[in-house]
């Protein structure tokens, strides 16, 4: 997948706080563009962020070319495991609202599983999404109320307030955070919640990984938030923070070989023979895993 260099745009200051302040951590090839990225920590609040991100534009091809490319479609065999999660995650939001959710806004929602979970509860359902692969196959579910637009662009789609405002694998995806997470701010209830998930760029599992971590990915992952970073975000972005940990998820062995084969060709091996000797039931299946994700819930700042 080449990305022609004018979309290419670099990132002088850090992602969240704008400082210049910052030292090389990184370079790392993106095997799906052909260009490098370089990858830095900010000297003043600690964030690792690409300074090498795509424009919007950019951005709509890179993410228009993954949703159409065999890789999604591999990913959607997981659909259900995926749905299942995300359900178990808003019925957690709906006990800490105290009441049942009228309305949610799920920030990048790709191709609609964790719409399909919010509409399966008896929400209401609406979507924002970059990609207009994605937002076909998600309104050829049947989701009507999806738009293909950036998520910092909230404003402009006309879409009121909500409940619950998620973003699940997104934030690290975008290079304006901290407008996205601000535009977010402008359209939750006064009493709702907003929930996210990050990877960890301190878990154990990137540490060990250093390198070859599987969510260094360039040109895809533009912040690499750790509790600390991610806590700051959301404070400057006019939220309190009400819960922030690691976050397990479900993984199986055919689902982690897979992504190996795409992330760490290296590790993929090992998996792969220990699946082949094992009973195609044990393969498929999930375990709640901690994989270096963290998860937040937060609200709105009073002022
Ligand atoms: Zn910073």
């Amino acid at each position: 997948m080449q990305i022609e260099s004018n979309f290419i745009i670099e990132a002088e200051r850090c992602l969240s706080c704008q400082s210049v302040n910052r030292k090389l951590r990184y370079r790392k090839l993106s095997k799906l563009i052909g260009l490098e990225a370089q990858i830095f920590k900010c000297g003043d609040c600690g964030l690792v962020y690409s300074g090498s991100t795509l424009t919007d534009e950019g951005a709509t091809k890179f993410y228009e070319r993954k949703h159409s490319g065999s890789n999604y479609a591999e990913y959607a065999k997981f659909d259900a495991i995926k749905i299942g999660q995300f359900t178990s995650r808003y019925l957690k939001l709906e006990r800490q609202l105290g009441h049942r959710p009228g309305s949610v806004l799920d920030l990048g929602c790709g191709e609609g599983q964790a719409l399909e979970a919010a509409e399966n509860l008896g929400w209401d359902i609406t979507g924002v999404e970059i990609s207009p692969a994605a937002v076909e196959k998600s309104r050829n579910k049947g989701f009507k109320n999806v738009f293909c637009s950036p998520l910092e662009q909230l404003d402009d789609l006309g879409i009121g307030s909500f409940d619950i405002i998620s973003l699940f694998d997104v934030l690290d995806h975008v290079r304006r955070p901290v407008e996205v997470l601000t535009a977010a701010r402008r359209h939750l209830s006064p009493n709702g919640l907003l929930h996210l998930d990050v990877c960890d760029i301190s878990s154990i599992y990137s540490l060990l990984m250093g390198e070859s971590y599987t969510h260094l990915v360039p040109f895809e992952h533009l912040t690499f938030f750790d509790p600390k970073t991610l806590r700051a975000t959301l404070n400057r972005c006019g939220f309190e923070v009400l819960h922030l940990g690691g976050c397990p998820r479900p993984v199986s062995l055919d689902f982690l070989k897979m992504t190996l084969k795409t992330f760490n060709p290296i590790l993929a091996k090992p998996v792969e023979l220990l699946a082949n000797i094992l009973p195609n039931k044990l393969n498929s299946m999930a375990l709640q895993i901690p994989v270096g994700i963290i998860s937040a819930t937060a609200r709105l700042a009073s002022v």
